[in-house]
């Protein structure tokens, strides 16, 4: 611990993963809590010299890592992931810290990463039989690709990391993780504890800007690039990722909408849907960012949302009574104060929220706009953030259209009494994953991942197993 001027206490016990080492570095990254606006901890910042030996010493684990069986790599993931349930407690409140979510959403989201990586373990990658004449056999096989660069972004740090770590060593590869420079200590920690578990080189962790996220796309020793974050910054990955035709997934942002049908009960669905527009400050890809509701539920649904949002108090994640935490970051807080203000000179109706507090932190009410027209920045954009439009419809086929008017195309929902009329609907809307009376809903076994400009590839599920390997044709005849 290093004492700083104004007595606040910087933490400094974090240290890069290399090679199984923990490695310090002559550059640092300062990491504020956004509930406080403090600097409350230091760590290293990865540079050129740390990459190619994080990259080299993946490429060095490759060899015997990938030899293994499947069931033998289930074995270390599970291992791993029981080591990081019996420090749940510890890792959950320092995502609080330097992320800003509540600590029960920390804490959710550190159980479910968990659940995902064990069962993601049990999936089976079969060797496929495509032809078994008398003449011929021929066999798909999946080989592992060699080293997978990680790339997260800020909003769950904890489960995007696990979750491309588990599918990458689990189908034999070696990683290098890198998360963003505003939440890099979580998965240090997870990496500190990776230690314990994985030969050395198999699992690495650097901290570092932007810049460093680049280089690993660059580098010639990654073959894949598994990148969690925006639509300019996923250009940008794909693009540098092209010398080398890296495999790359990407996992991007949404504007994700949600249709409110006329039969739909506005009561019963409205605890449901706040917390899809507004779980971690609606800082999540997933989240609920647009609604279509249709005339005869309007008001009421109107009424329910802003109940709900009333009833949400926010402020420290620490503080368990708050149900959201600060935005993030400083950038993403600005951004967000202007869309209310750009939102509010355009004459639409701020039905709850919009007010800025005068605090310290980057805190913003939750808050729902009618009156809003197509063309705004608030729905066009990803808002990323706690202000969520509500739109009127008559004709279904027009809240179709609205829904499916943008370059984004992550998820979306339906929300009916009548499943099956629902389903119809959903297949309608041009999203990667379309839930009907849900929002949010993944697992192990599920695909996911964008249509449109909302990624490339999928996660989760043996199609997204499938994605950290390369399929390779065995073909004998007799
Ligand atoms: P971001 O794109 O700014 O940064 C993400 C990561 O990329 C960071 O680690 C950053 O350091 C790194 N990076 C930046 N420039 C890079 C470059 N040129 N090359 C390589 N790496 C680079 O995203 P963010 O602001 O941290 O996160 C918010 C975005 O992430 C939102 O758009 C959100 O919707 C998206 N997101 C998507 C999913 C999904 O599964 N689809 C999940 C979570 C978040």
């Amino acid at each position: 611990m290093a004492a700083r001027a104004d007595n606040l206490e910087i933490r400094t016990d974090f240290s890069l993963l290399i090679n199984g080492e923990l490695v310090s570095s002559d550059a640092w990254l300062d990491v504020i809590n956004p509930a406080t606006e403090q600097v409350f901890a230091r760590c290293p910042a990865a540079g050129e010299v740390q990459l190619d030996a994080a990259i080299s010493a993946a490429q060095s684990a490759f060899a015997a890592w990938s030899r293994l069986t499947y069931e033998e790599r289930a074995t270390a993931v599970r291992r791993y992931t029981a080591v990081l349930a019996e420090h749940q407690d510890e890792l959950a409140e320092l995502l609080v810290r330097e992320q800003g979510k509540p600590i029960a959403q920390a804490r959710a989201e550190l159980k479910s990463c968990l659940k995902q990586a064990d069962n993601t373990v049990g999936l089976q990658i079969p060797v496929e039989l495509l032809v078994d004449s008398d003449t011929h056999r021929i066999e798909l096989h999946y080989r592992p690709l060699g080293v997978v660069g990680v790339i997260t972004p800020w909003n769950a740090p904890a489960a995007l990391a696990l979750g491309s770590l588990s599918s990458a060593v689990y189908t034999g590869n070696t990683v290098v993780i890198k998360p963003s420079p505003y939440t890099p200590l979580t998965t240090l920690k997870m990496g500190e504890l990776a230690r314990e578990i994985f030969p050395p080189g198999v699992v690495n962790v650097l901290t570092g800007g932007d810049e460093l996220g680049r280089r690993l796309c660059e580098h010639p020793g990654v073959q894949k690039i598994s990148f969690t974050g925006s639509v300019a910054t996923g250009k940008r990955v794909l693009a540098s990722s092209a010398a080398t035709l890296k495999r790359v997934t990407l996992e991007l942002g949404g504007n994700d909408p949600a249709i409110v049908l006329d039969d739909a009960d506005p009561k019963a669905i409205a605890k449901k849907m706040f917390f899809a527009c507004f779980v971690n400050s609606g800082q999540v890809c997933m989240a609920i960012k647009r609604i279509y509701a249709h005339e005869d539920v309007y008001d009421e649904l109107c009424e329910v949302l802003a109940e709900e949002a009333r009833n949400a108090p926010y402020g420290d994640g620490l503080d368990p009574k708050n149900k959201l935490g600060p935005l993030q970051n400083k950038m993403q807080f600005d951004k967000v104060v202007e869309l209310f203000e750009v939102t509010k000179r355009s004459g639409a109706r701020i039905l709850v929220g919009g007010n800025v507090p005068n605090r310290p932190g980057y805190f913003l009410p939750p808050t729902y706009v009618t009156d809003i027209a197509d063309d705004s920045r608030l729905v066009t954009e990803e808002q990323f953030g706690p202000i969520v439009p509500i739109l009127k419809f008559s004709e279904l086929e027009d809240a179709i259209r609205r829904a499916n008017d943008t370059r984004f195309g992550l998820s979306g929902s339906v929300w009916t009494t009548d499943s099956e009329r629902g389903k119809a609907v959903a297949k309608q809307l041009e999203v990667g994953t379309a839930w009907v009376n849900q929002h949010r809903a993944i697992s192990a076994y599920v695909p996911f991942g964008g249509a449109k400009e909302s990624g490339l590839g999928r996660q989760h599920s043996t199609l997204g197993l499938k994605s950290y390997m390369e399929p390779q044709v065995i073909s004998v005849t007799n």
